[in-house]
């Protein structure tokens, strides 16, 4: 289990830009207020979508029921990672002491059933309650199968969703990373151009959107060693400190993985986004400026002027159905700012947006944007969120799935932007299927018909008028 210093050590990240303000680490959930998830729920939530892994919930079913592909990640190849494995530990196994004893059990079935390339094994607050050593586990285990067992400890008391990102990362940087070289190219690699070797920290391939960036990087020589963790395989984490570069994608989960190997390994890193066409070019740009390599400078050039004339002809059609449209941006971290370029690039309007989950640097970025004076909205309350869109004059809302039912119940048109989405907005190819899902949303007919008076309310003509008009 975890001591309040190791806490405290994870929770000081000296990269995080809340680190600077009076009060450091990640913020604690106010009483009366929904807490989001907890750290067990953040470690799972980085980790999961590698998808070789058997992934072991050690505790009562319920964490694992609660928390299990709750992200809409996807994966290339296996699908173990969608195979929800828990101990499922009940009052018996707790008063008898033999909790431990299970999890040994839960590691040997996944081993001989799967016969996975790992096995994380996540502690939850029961285990961690009655001090259940799963360091020592895993240890015996890993000695007697011969397979990889990763304790991460991550009981939800400990605090945050964000809390449980970085013990993820730190899980990985202290177990898994630097235990493997990567494969030497293969014969197939272009022999006219110098590969690199690249890391994407926060990436999670939700809807399989990184796949519309994945092409761009093959194109350039950038081999991606890892995405920690969309789509990745155990293989690929234990080569990140062989990278030359790493993008930080999102600004807050798993900071302290970039800067741990930059510490450790001496790896430069970025942070950006793919969302949007700036932000895409911004960050191709990137890569080619940390690694410094002239022709591949001049390639992205070449590149980002290609797929950006390509994409700029296949959004016309689009742009003019939604320039001058309202939107009201609900999300947090990274999205809070790079959607609202995305959205900017569209020649839509971002009426307000929503900053409650966003770091200070998020929040500079907005500014930068939309100006000092722009309405960041804490309050995700649903009666904020409908005042603001009816007084702003807002065309439709966008956010996370949890607002999809103040959004419908208000009859505003909803876009879901947030993990359970169904569709992927990464990259050039991901601004084309925004913009088809924001046309598509805000003109379809539903609208036009729900906000109609309902025909039983309408009003009746009087029988002496039925009279009248009959004379
Ligand atoms: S708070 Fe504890 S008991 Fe609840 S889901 Fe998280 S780990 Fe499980």
């Amino acid at each position: 289990m975890k001591t309040t210093k190791d806490i405290a050590a994870l929770l000081d990240e000296p990269a995080c830009e809340h680190n600077k303000k009076e009060k450091s680490g990640c913020a604690k959930p106010k009483p009366g207020s929904a807490a989001g998830g907890c750290a067990f729920d953040g470690a799972q939530i980085a980790l999961l979508p590698i998808a070789d892994v058997a992934h072991i919930v050690h505790g009562p079913i319920a964490c694992a029921g609660s928390s299990w592909d709750n992200r809409g990640t996807r994966s290339s190849g296996p699908e173990l990672y969608r195979i929800g494995m828990t101990t499922d530990l009940t009052e018996q196994d707790i008063v008898m002491g033999r909790a431990e004893k299970r999890l040994f059990h839960a590691i040997k079935q996944a081993v001989e059933t799967y016969a996975p390339p790992a096995v994380f094994v996540y502690n939850t607050c029961v285990p961690a309650l009655i001090g259940d050593d799963i360091n020592a586990v895993c240890k015996s285990a890993q000695e007697l199968w011969g397979v990889p067992v990763v304790p991460v400890d991550s009981a939800g008391f400990y605090g945050t969703k964000n809390l449980g990102n970085r013990i993820a990362g730190d899980a990985m940087v202290n177990h898994v990373v630097g235990t493997r070289d990567p494969d030497p190219l293969p014969s197939t690699a272009p022999k006219n151009i110098r590969v690199h070797d690249v890391n994407l920290v926060g990436e999670y391939n939700i809807a399989g959107e990184f796949w519309h960036v994945l092409p761009l990087l093959d194109e350039l020589g950038l081999r991606v060693l890892c995405t920690l963790s969309g789509d990745a395989r155990f293989r690929e984490v234990q080569t990140m400190h062989k990278a030359e570069v790493n993008m930080m994608v999102c600004s807050k989960a798993m900071l302290n993985v970039a800067r741990k190997l930059q510490q450790k390994y001496g790896t430069p890193w970025f942070e950006g986004s793919f969302y949007g066409i700036t932000d895409t070019s911004l960050a191709l740009r990137d890569f080619a400026r940390v690694i410094n390599d002239p022709d591949l400078i001049e390639r992205t050039e070449a590149l980002i002027a290609r797929e950006e004339a390509r994409i700029q002809e296949a959004l016309e059609p689009w742009k003019q159905r939604l320039n001058g449209k309202r939107v009201l941006l609900f999300t947090g971290g990274v999205k809070s700012w790079s959607v609202i370029s995305a959205l900017q690039d569209l020649g839509m309007v971002v009426v307000a947006t929503g900053t409650n989950k966003s770091t200070e640097e998020d929040k500079a970025r907005i500014r930068e944007l939309m100006g000092e004076d722009t309405l960041m909205i804490n309050d995700g309350s649903p009666k904020e969120l409908i005042r603001i869109v009816r007084e702003y004059k807002a065309d439709i809302l966008i956010a996370g799935g949890r607002n999809m039912y103040t959004a419908l119940k208000a009859k505003i048109p909803f876009l879901d932007i947030n993990q359970e989405r169904e569709f992927g907005y990464e990259g050039y190819q991901g601004m084309l299927e925004l913009v088809r899902q924001l046309a598509l949303t805000i003109e379809s007919p539903v609208w036009e018909s729900v906000r109609a008076p309902m025909p039983w309310r309408v009003a009746k003509p009087e029988a002496n008028q039925l009279a009248k008009a009959a004379a």
